[in-house]
């Protein structure tokens, strides 16, 4: 990870990860952003282990590189090699199934444990679109962020509610920590 020069100037590839429970919608988020598709019956994704990503921040091209998991959350199996050299993390919750939200506070143990360097994070609320049901307030959601140092945002990866500002508000942290 890090800048390498070429030609064309200075690049950058940055590693995330995207972390959470099963079936709060993390690779949904991940195909809303690499690729605006959504999938309603998305089982456990087999075989993709990340995407990439580009963008412009002060005229330089930085490569998101985001990886899902690939359903290993399930068997609480997600591997040391899946946050080796993570500059950033994507920590989801649903926000209509509370014990996701009490499962936050295990996945940034998790993720403090196999990181050595700074991480940028995200606090995620998904399925913000599921208002009617919700079953975590955004007070809540705000609260923990704070109490955590991450930053924090109600997403939708089926209606396309704040997905892009998610990954780039993150990316840009990234950008801003190595600069
Ligand atoms: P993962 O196990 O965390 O990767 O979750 P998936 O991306 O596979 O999503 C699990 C289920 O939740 C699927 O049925 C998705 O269609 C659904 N889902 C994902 N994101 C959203 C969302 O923003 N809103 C709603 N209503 N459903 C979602
Ligand atoms: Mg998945």
């Amino acid at each position: 990870m890090g800048s390498s020069s070429d030609d064309e100037g200075e690049e950058y590839l940055f590693k995330i990860v995207i972390i959470g429970d099963s079936a709060v919608g993390k690779s949904n988020l991940l195909s809303r952003y690499a690729r605006n598709e959504f999938n309603m019956h998305s089982k456990a994704t087999i075989g993709v282990e990340f995407q990439t990503q580009s963008l412009e921040i002060d005229g330089k091209e930085v490569k998101a590189q985001i990886w899902d998991t690939a359903g290993q959350e399930r068997f609480r199996a997600v591997t040391s090699a899946y946050y080796r050299g993570a500059f950033g993390a994507l920590v989801v919750y649903d926000i209509s199934r509370r014990s996701t939200f009490e499962s936050i506070p295990r996945w940034l143990d998790e993720l403090k444990t196999h990181s050595d360097t700074t991480v940028a994070k995200m606090l995620v609320g998904n399925k913000c679109d599921l208002e009617n049901i919700r079953d975590v307030s955004v007070e809540e959601g705000k609260t923990l962020a704070e109490s955590e140092g991450l930053f924090f945002m109600e997403t939708s990866a089926l209606d396309s509610t704040n997905v892009i500002k998610a990954f780039e508000i993150v990316i840009r942290e990234i950008y801003n920590n190595v600069s």
